[in-house]
C-alpha cells in the first residue's frame, strides 16, 4: 500500500504554518480518536496517520527531510509499537536508509529523545550583564500514568514478528539481507496493552517551565545546551538535549562587533573646534571624555575595557566613540549673526587654511581637471 502524503493526511497545504499544523492535527485527532471509535479500524487507522504526519511535520528538521526525500526517509522504524524513533541529524536518516540496504548499520534498540532547538532573545543589557529566564519548551514528556512504559499493565511480550531479535532478515536474490524490525521498531518486544493516557507512546505532549542560566557575555550565535533537557526518549533510552539559541537585539545606541561595542556621539561644532569635555555613554552609565581642539567629524575614540566581557576569555572588549559634528538648528539672531561674521572671515587663503577637508577635496578637483586638460 502506497503511504498517503503527509500534507494530504492533515489536510493542509505544504506551506502551512506551525499554526495551522498544530490545529489540524488537534482536528484529526478528535475526529479520530480510539476512544471516541471504539472498535473503528478505519478511524485507528486514520488516527495513526495523523499522529505520524503531524510527528514528522511538526519538527522542523524532518520536515525539511520530509519534503526533500519524501516517505522514503522515514520508512523504517515508523509505526512500530512505542512510536518512531527520534532522527536526531543526517547520520541516523543515512543510517536508516543504508543500513538497511546493506544490513547491519542501522542502529537497534529503543532511541533517545529527540534534541529541541529553542530560540531566546535577549537585550544588549542582559545578554552583556547574563541573566537567568524561565522558558517555556512544549516538549514530549514521559508519560506518569505508564511510568514511560506505554504500557497499561506494565506487561511487554515478545515481538511476534522479530521473535525478539530487533532486526529482520529477508531474502532478496542471493542476498540474506536484515532490518529494524518494522513491528516493533527494534525493541524485540511490543505492547500487550496500551497506556490509555499516551497511546503505548510512552510518552506526552507537554509544557515544561524551565529555567535558564545565561552567562554573562553572550552574543548572536552562542548556543547553550541543557543535557537531557530535550524530548523524552522511547522507553529505556534517553532523553535529547535541549539547545538554547541567544539571539540579541539591535541596541539604540550601542552596536555590538565581538566583544568591542560602537557608539556615536553628537558634538556641537564650536566644541569640535574649540575642544571640550562631553559625556558618552557606556554600559555602566555616563563618562567624560575629553576631545581635543579641532577634532574632524568621524574621528574615532576609544575606551579602553569599557566594551562587553568576554564569555569565553573573560577579557573585557573596548567601546569606540564616533564624533559627529552637527549642524546647528534653531538658531537666534544672534546666533546667526555671531555666525555670519565667522563666515565673513573665511576669504581667499584663510578658507583654505582653516578647511582641511574641503582643501583637499579642491586640490583633487584641480588635479583631476588638470589632467582632462594636458
Ligand atoms: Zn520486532
Ligand atoms: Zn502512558
Amino acid at each position: 500500500m502506497s503511504k498517503r502524503d503527509y500534507y494530504e493526511v492533515l489536510g493542509v497545504s505544504r506551506s502551512a504554518s506551525d499554526d495551522e499544523l498544530k490545529k489540524a492535527y488537534r482536528r484529526c485527532a478528535m475526529k479520530y480518536h480510539p476512544d471516541r471509535n471504539p472498535g473503528d479500524k478505519d478511524a485507528e487507522e486514520m488516527f495513526k496517520q495523523c499522529k505520524e504526519a503531524y510527528e514528522v511535520l511538526s519538527d522542523p528538521h524532518k520536515r525539511r527531510v520530509y519534503d526533500q526525500h519524501g516517505h522514503a526517509a522515514f520508512e523504517h522504524g515508523m509505526g512500530g509499537a512505542g512510536g518512531g524513533p527520534g532522527y536526531a541529524d543526517m547520520g541516523d536518516i543515512f543510517g536508516d536508509i543504508f543500513g538497511n540496504i546493506f544490513g547491519g548499520g542501522a542502529p537497534r534498540g529503543p532511541r533517545r529523545g529527540a534534541d529541541i532547538a529553542y530560540v531566546m532573545e535577549l537585550s544588549l543589557e542582559e545578554a552583556v550583564a547574563g541573566i537567568e529566564k524561565q522558558i517555556q519548551v512544549p516538549t514530549l514528556d514521559n508519560c506518569e500514568t505508564c511510568d514511560g512504559t506505554g504500557s497499561a499493565d506494565g506487561k511487554l511480550e515478545t515481538c511476534p514478528t522479530c521473535h525478539g531479535r530487533g532486526n529482520v532478515r529477508f531474502q532478496r536474490g542471493i542476498f540474506s539481507m536484515q532490518q529494524t524490525c518494522p513491528h516493533c521498531g527494534g525493541r524485540g518486544q511490543v505492547i500487550s496493552a496500551p497506556c490509555g493516557d499516551c497511546h503505548g507512546q510512552g510518552r506526552v505532549e507537554v509544557t515544561r517551565t524551565l529555567s535558564v542560566k545565561v552567562p554573562a557575555g553572550v552574543d548572536t550565535g552562542d548556543r547553550i545546551r541543557l543535557a537531557g533537557e530535550g524530548e523524552a526518549g522511547a522507553p529505556g533510552a534517553p532523553p535529547g538535549d535541549l539547545y538554547i539559541d541567544v539571539r540579541v537585539r539591535e541596541h539604540e545606541i550601542f552596536q555590538r562587533d565581538g566583544d568591542d561595542l560602537h557608539c556615536e556621539v553628537p558634538v556641537r561644532f564650536s566644541q569640535a573646534a574649540l575642544g571640550a569635555t562631553i559625556q558618552v555613554p557606556t554600559l555602566e552609565g555616563d563618562v567624560e571624555l575629553r576631545i581635543p581642539p579641532e577634532t574632524q567629524t568621524g574621528k574615532l575614540f576609544r575606551l579602553r575595557d569599557k566594551g562587553v566581557r568576554s564569555v569565553r576569555s573573560r577579557k573585557r572588549g573596548d567601546l569606540y566613540c564616533r564624533i559627529v559634528v552637527e549642524t546647528p538648528v534653531n538658531l537666534t539672531a544672534e546666533q546667526r549673526e555671531l555666525l555670519e561674521k565667522f563666515e565673513a572671515t573665511f576669504t581667499g587663503e584663510n578658507a583654505r587654511r582653516h578647511s582641511p577637508r574641503s582643501s583637499t577635496f579642491l586640490d583633487g578637483v584641480r588635479g583631476f581637471w588638470d589632467r582632462m586638460t594636458s
